[in-house]
């Protein structure tokens, strides 16, 4: 590596030998290095990215006004029932409560929404955020105390920014939901799965589960995309998790198969590829040769309507090289097969939270010479798609600046999107969005190619 690169960042970034478990492996899993500047968010906003798709619950931020910003908008996940969870609620800590303790007015947020909310309010999450931490309020003991008092689930989570990384958010709202769901197990198991990881962000989630009903398989609960409070206490009743992302949801999926006996098995539904072997692997592991059967007549024939699409836009892609910063290794790993179906070379991986299996699948996929980046930071993001050529990135809101400002075609696919990438249609949306974002003609006026 070249001096650029933070002294303390080197192990985080390696250049793929091409064959799984022969490159020393990745730093990974790790706190951010203080002052790279990480494109990660905070331990906050993995619990409430996690949490804020249950379309019934009211979810008060307890803190400064500022930790609210994090609101629907940065999560476009789609409701088929209640529109409550697209509010949000804060205890505006100001310096006094800082002084004084913010508990009475803890209490006195969660009073008046039972008084005024409508509808009246099943389910609130509390979120603690930093300053909380720093001043200790029992934020469990108000919880309990308006559970007691108003005969509702209040269920706290301490999310101090500071106590970690976005992962431990993640685990945070996996806790959330066990102490929601738990109470109500026992009940016997159906035939059925639970989507896990999936927020229904442009209704992906309904795509999904269309094709499950379609094949025969029943959905009992979907954790978060398109849930309410009492869908999710049926969860503990399904045969089998799938889990589509699993950085944000492996860790629930075995705290259930622990407590709850139900095995789970991990999906993507991005790409070809991945869509069709997801299918094949959860109706293969019902065990149920009717659904198996019905599993691969269905991805047959939907695979035979979207290859025309990608041979056609396939010629206008082949040979361009692609940059992807994406949350999890699993979104990363699908996205890596899906440019192989186009012609198309990764020459650039990083995710936010990837695991060290996740990375060497990656550095396997990627193959020799791409560049393999944990948390990385803008700098390195920039530094790599020059150095390694990229045609475009594919990322989220805050790589889209990065990607234009160096005159790059970019493809948005973190959650504040607004159109579906999964399933056989999202493959569709992708791989036009990806020929016309790199043959926009912009890019030759940007970098004064033009004649
Ligand atoms: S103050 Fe802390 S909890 Fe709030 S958004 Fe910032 S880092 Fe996250």
């Amino acid at each position: 590596m070249k001096n650029s690169i933070l002294e303390e960042r080197r192990a985080s970034i390696l250049e793929s030998c091409g064959i799984r478990g022969k490159n020393g492996g990745i730093c990974c899993e790790k706190e951010s290095v203080s002052g790279a500047v990480s494109q990660r968010a905070c331990v906050y906003c993995g619990a409430r990215v996690v949490l804020n798709p249950i379309t019934d619950a009211y979810h008060i931020v307890h803190g400064p006004i500022g930790c609210a910003s994090y609101t629907w908008d940065i999560r476009g996940s789609l409701t088929s029932g209640a529109e409550t969870y697209r509010n949000s609620f804060s205890t505006d800590l100001r310096e006094t409560d800082i002084v004084f303790g913010g508990e009475k007015k803890l209490t006195a947020a969660i009073d008046e929404l039972m008084e005024k909310a409508s509808p009246a309010p099943k389910l609130i999450f509390v979120f603690a955020t930093c300053i909380v931490g720093v001043i200790g309020d029992d934020v469990d003991a108000v919880c309990k105390a308006a559970e007691a008092k108003h005969g509702i689930r209040v269920i706290p989570v301490k999310a101090p920014g500071f106590s970690g990384t976005k992962m431990h958010g993640y685990k945070l709202a996996c806790d959330a939901i066990m102490t929601l769901v738990s109470p109500h197990a026992g009940a016997p198991h159906r035939f059925g799965v639970n989507i896990l990881g999936d927020y229904n962000l442009a209704g992906e989630m309904w795509i999904i589960r269309n094709y499950l009903e379609e094949i025969g398989i029943p959905v009992v609960s979907t954790i978060t995309g398109d849930s309410s409070y009492e869908a999710l206490i049926k969860a503990p009743s399904a045969t089998l998790n799938i889990v589509q992302c699993a950085g944000s949801s492996a860790y629930l999926a075995e705290r259930m198969e622990a407590e709850f006996g139900i095995p789970y098995i991990k999906v993507s539904f991005f790409g070809v590829e991945d869509t069709t072997a997801s299918l094949f692997r959860v109706a293969d592991a019902l065990g149920r040769p009717d659904v198996s059967a019905n599993a691969r007549v269905f991805a047959g024939r939907r695979t035979a309507e979207v290859m025309p699409i990608i041979d056609k836009y396939r010629p206008r892609l082949e040979g361009k090289r692609a940059a992807i910063f994406v949350g999890g290794g699993f979104k990363a790993i699908s996205l890596i097969r899906q440019f192989d179906e186009l012609g198309m070379k990764s020459v650039v991986v990083g995710t936010q939270t990837g695991k060290k299996d996740e990375y060497e699948i990656i550095t396997e996929l990627a193959g020799s010479g791409a560049v393999i980046l944990d948390d990385a930071n803008p700098a390195e993001l920039e530094r790599f798609m020059l150095e390694k050529n990229a045609d475009i990135l594919v990322g989220g809101v805050k790589e889209r600046p990065l990607a234009y400002k160096l005159g790059m075609a970019f493809c948005d696919h973190n959650h504040e999107r607004k159109h579906p990438l999964a399933g056989f249609e999202g493959i569709e949306n992708f791989v036009k969005e990806i020929h016309t974002s790199i043959n926009s003609p912009v890019w030759k006026y940007v970098k004064g190619d033009a004649a």
